[in-house]
């Protein structure tokens, strides 16, 4: 049987009605900012393969790191035993992290690395003698596919059928700079008429919603809001992280630092899947005691894999490489020229650029997952373009690699598309 014969008998795909969903394209390789099918068609990854591969698909320096660690040590318990790929990662990661972040605890994707957030903030108020039960998020937020990180989303897509059993969240709107005192009462109020015992968000750009961008003034006044009232603030980096906002983490770009963060996707160059929830030394202290369940007892199995962290490790180094930090800049000066461009154009409204993510909206009504919206990813493939709308929203997340050409050939695309439409 083929690829796709196979495919169709056994394989459930994430995100995918199969009941009326074209089949998916077998892929064959991948090397830079390139996808390249079996059947010979060639697709720029405009999204970074959902932010991951930013350092490119198979970089040979992440490739070395992990085939050598593959032949020392595989994979060990880390209860009990820890190995230098964990520590040195950690040297690396709280060099560039915002200096409050201390201690790091890993999970292995995005949603358990929120997961283990909100329960580190539970936790954290119930070793302290506190009953406090109420999550604050942001409204179109979107955390992970588990429950606890479901519950804070506020994305309803996804969540219809599981509602009934979320954790209890209330929601404010985010900030955008005019508005900015008046969430800030909105979020005063709900702290004084709720038991709140965390805040989690998206920094500065929501990502599923549609790359929305908001105000690092506004955010920083929730932050000191929150802070005040001992609200354990979570920050969810998991998209924004590792240069993608321009700066190493979307946390950097305000003074009010987080008390707990959540990393993954870029985290592991798009190598291998892990994740990290990462924070300050006063929620860890919060969980030493001579009585052992106020210890944080939560694990899975693969933490800390040293595969995993190798390529953590190799990904920081190209992070902080000359030629990665000039091709953000350079990425987000070309995006900004572009999005100028963009402007002139009836049918992009809202265009919005920060770091190296350019988003625009098409003056169309798509539904999330509708026909027109299909057919406007569709458009895009038959040009080799990957970009993935999320409704009418158009968004490009290159691979910081992709060539200027390859690059040109993205916004083109766009340009084709919104003349199409
Ligand atoms: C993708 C994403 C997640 C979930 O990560 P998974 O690895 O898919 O579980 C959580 N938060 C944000 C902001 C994300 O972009």
């Amino acid at each position: 049987m083929s690829i796709s014969e196979l495919d169709a008998k056994h394989i459930w795909h994430p995100l995918t009605q199969h009941h009326t969903s074209s089949p998916p394209i077998p892929i064959k390789c991948a090397s830079g900012a390139v996808l390249y099918a079996e059947d010979g068609r060639e697709f720029i990854d405009g999204i970074a393969s959902w932010y991951t591969a930013v350092y490119g698909h198979c970089h040979p320096d992440i490739i070395k790191a992990v085939s050598e660690q593959m032949q020392q040590l595989d994979q060990v318990v880390f209860t009990g035993f820890t190995h230098a790929p964990a520590t040195k990662l950690a040297q690396k990661l709280f060099e560039i992290l915002p200096p409050n972040q201390q201690k790091m605890f890993f999970n292995d994707n995005g949603s358990t690395a929120v997961e283990a957030g909100i329960k580190m903030a539970l936790q954290y108020h119930h070793n302290k003698g506190q009953k406090r039960k109420v999550l604050i998020a942001l409204e179109d937020g979107f955390h992970g596919d588990t429950f606890g990180a479901m519950s804070v989303s506020g994305l309803s897509v996804y969540n219809g059928p599981f509602e009934d059993y979320f954790l209890k969240v209330v929601r404010i709107p985010t900030p955008k700079g005019a508005n900015n005192e008046q969430v800030a009462s909105t979020l005063q109020e709900l702290i004084a008429t709720h038991d709140c015992a965390a805040f989690v968000y998206e920094p500065l750009v929501q990502g599923a919603a549609g790359m929305k961008m908001y105000d690092a003034a506004g955010l920083s006044l929730l932050l000191d809001i929150c802070k005040a009232k001992d609200i354990i603030t979570i920050a969810d980096e998991v998209m924004t992280g590792f240069g993608k906002t321009g700066k190493h983490f979307a946390s950097l770009h305000i003074n009010t630092y987080p008390d707990i963060m959540c990393l993954s996707k870029a985290l592991t160059a798009g190598m291998l899947p892990m994740s990290l929830t990462t924070c300050s030394q006063h929620i860890y202290d919060a969980f030493l005691d001579e009585e052992v369940t106020k210890g944080f007892f939560h694990a899975h199995t693969y933490s800390a894999n040293p595969l995993a962290c190798t390529a953590a490790i190799a990904g920081i180094d190209l992070l902080l490489s000359t030629g990665i930090q000039e091709r953000i800049k350079a990425i987000e000066q070309q995006h900004h020229a572009f999005a100028k461009a963009l402007l002139k154009h009836s049918k992009a409204s809202g265009v919005r650029v920060k770091g190296v993510i350019l988003a625009l909206e098409l003056e169309v009504t798509m539904e999330r997952y509708g026909q027109k919206r299909q057919a406007l990813y569709d458009y895009f493939m038959d040009l080799g373009v990957c970009l993935r709308p999320l409704g009418n929203t158009i968004y490009v997340l290159p691979p910081y690699v992709i060539t200027d050409t390859q690059l040109k050939k993205v916004y083109t695309a766009i340009e084709n598309a919104l003349d199409h439409f």
